[in-house]
């Protein structure tokens, strides 16, 4: 059978592997120049290892991914523990300015604390003794319970505040909601923090050579499989003629979608009913912005990853990668990631790379005093459209699934990872899944 893989990230791929296995003849049609979409790398020339456009890494159960790297003889995913920390401001009140040891930094009013480990949370000097206990508990529960009907019913917001406290959620969680959800975060499941907290390990993992070293291991495997690659090709109209599809004079058995569903609403208004893609419109999303700075200095001296828990700073995360993986890759220069997201009217979003450089430097110097003599070799940004699904309470029902009205159209996208936030983890899973309706 033909069939068109319309999207070239990893779900796209995956369905190709198992398609093409499967004896079917299978082309992937890929907007970019590069395959892997949110997951994809570039390489400055001085570079050996590839870096993500956004950050990445794997969690310790990630089955799905690990385990399809060892059906293609792929091995060379690692696993580290990296510092995970978060930055208070002081619109929370400091309960003391000389705890013993756990506030890694104390300047401007800024706190950093790690809050990883069930130890991390006790000597948390911010909440009392019983909150913690409470919040421990919740977090205890919410690891070991399966998913819950319950969860559907309530929001995040409802659900942490009822059960681990108000003084738990204005201190731990309302401002990991809004750098997350925006002006949604009020509206999020509590499905979301349930698979959040399941899906969580201290362990993470990374590709040696970047995640780009897999994308192009798979894009191999696929052309040894005969799967045509059409790369730089923008999908812009697809025609149905009788069961089956044409694209640019193409013809096509089997669809299978890949791409963001307001992209994929947009091309098959010929194809679907009004009323069926009236459920997608529904859906909200909000998009990714990543800046990268290359530096002679690190602005985070140990920590890989810090969530940014306080509106004085203007962006939601800060990620050294080479607190992850050996800065000796690139160059010895050391490379951090800043992250939004953000909604679609967002002035962010406007911005070019040296505008946000600008906005966000002087921040960079209250997290780490010491940021003001790193020195900025290069930067580089990336914004992802519709990267971040928004799981409101509505978001089950009107979401897309594998099967469409047309009995050769199929879906698989980040949405379908609901309740579990997106990763490539999932494209794997989806990739696969989707194969098996063909
Ligand atoms: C900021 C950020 C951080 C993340 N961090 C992690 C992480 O730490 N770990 C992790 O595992 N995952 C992470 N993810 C998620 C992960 O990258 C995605 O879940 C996964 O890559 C999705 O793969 P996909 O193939 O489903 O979608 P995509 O990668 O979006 O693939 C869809 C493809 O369709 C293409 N396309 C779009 N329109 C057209 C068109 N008209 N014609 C042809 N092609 C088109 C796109 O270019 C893209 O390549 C992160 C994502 C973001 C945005």
């Amino acid at each position: 059978m033909k069939i068109a893989i319309l999207g070239g990230g990893i779900t796209g791929l995956t369905s190709a592997y198992y398609l093409a296995k499967d004896g079917h003849q299978v082309t992937i049609l890929e907007k970019e120049k590069v395959l892997g979409g949110l997951a994809s790398g570039f390489k400055s020339k001085n570079w050996n290892w590839y870096l993500e456009r956004a950050y990445h890494h794997l969690f310790a159960n990630d089955y799905d991914i690990l385990n399809f790297a060892k059906e293609i003889d792929f091995d060379k995913i690692y696993f580290r523990s990296p510092e995970t920390s978060s930055l208070f401001g002081n619109e929370i009140r400091l309960r003391s300015s000389s705890f013993d040891g756990q506030a890694m930094k104390q300047s401007n009013n800024f706190s950093v604390y790690p809050l990883d480990t069930p130890l991390d949370l006790l000597k948390f000097p911010l909440l009392g003794f019983i909150d913690k206990l409470r919040a421990g508990l919740v977090i205890l529960f919410l690891k070991l319970s399966p998913f819950l009907s319950m969860y559907k019913k309530m929001t995040s917001e409802e659900f942490l505040k009822k059960n681990m406290g108000i003084k738990v959620w204005n201190t731990l969680w309302q401002q990991l909601f809004r750098g997350k959800f925006g002006k949604y975060a009020g509206i999020i499941s509590s499905s979301f923090i349930w698979a959040r907290i399941k899906k969580r390990t201290k362990g993470l993992g990374y590709v040696e050579g970047g995640f780009q070293i897999f994308i192009s291991y798979l894009e191999t495997t696929l052309k040894r499989l005969n799967v045509k690659t059409l790369k730089g090709y923008e999908v812009k109209n697809i025609e149905k003629r009788g069961e089956k599809f044409i694209i640019d004079g193409q013809t096509y058995d089997k669809i299978i979608s890949t791409l963001p569903t307001p992209v994929m609403t947009k091309l098959t208004t010929n194809i679907f009913s009004p009323k069926y893609l009236s459920h997608f419109n529904k859906l909200k999303y909000l998009h990714a912005i990543t800046l990268i700075l290359e530096t002679d200095k690190p602005i985070l001296d140990k920590t890989y990853w810090l969530n940014i828990c306080t509106e004085k700073i203007p962006f939601m995360i800060l990620a050294q990668h080479t607190n992850f993986a050996n800065k000796k890759n690139y160059n010895n220069n050391h490379l951090a990631y800043i992250g939004w997201y953000v909604d679609g009217d967002s002035k962010l979003l406007k911005m070019d790379k040296d505008e946000l450089v600008k906005l966000v430097f002087p921040h960079l110097k209250k997290i780490n005093p010491n940021c003001s003599i790193v020195s900025l070799f290069n930067s580089y940004m990336f914004k992802a459209p519709f990267a971040q699904p928004i799981f409101d309470q509505d978001f089950e029902k009107n979401m897309p699934t594998f099967k469409t009205p047309d009995k050769n159209f199929f879906i698989a996208n980040l949405d379908m990872t609901y309740p579990y936030d997106r990763g490539t983890n999932y494209a794997v899973k989806l990739g696969k899944q989707v194969s098996e309706f063909i």
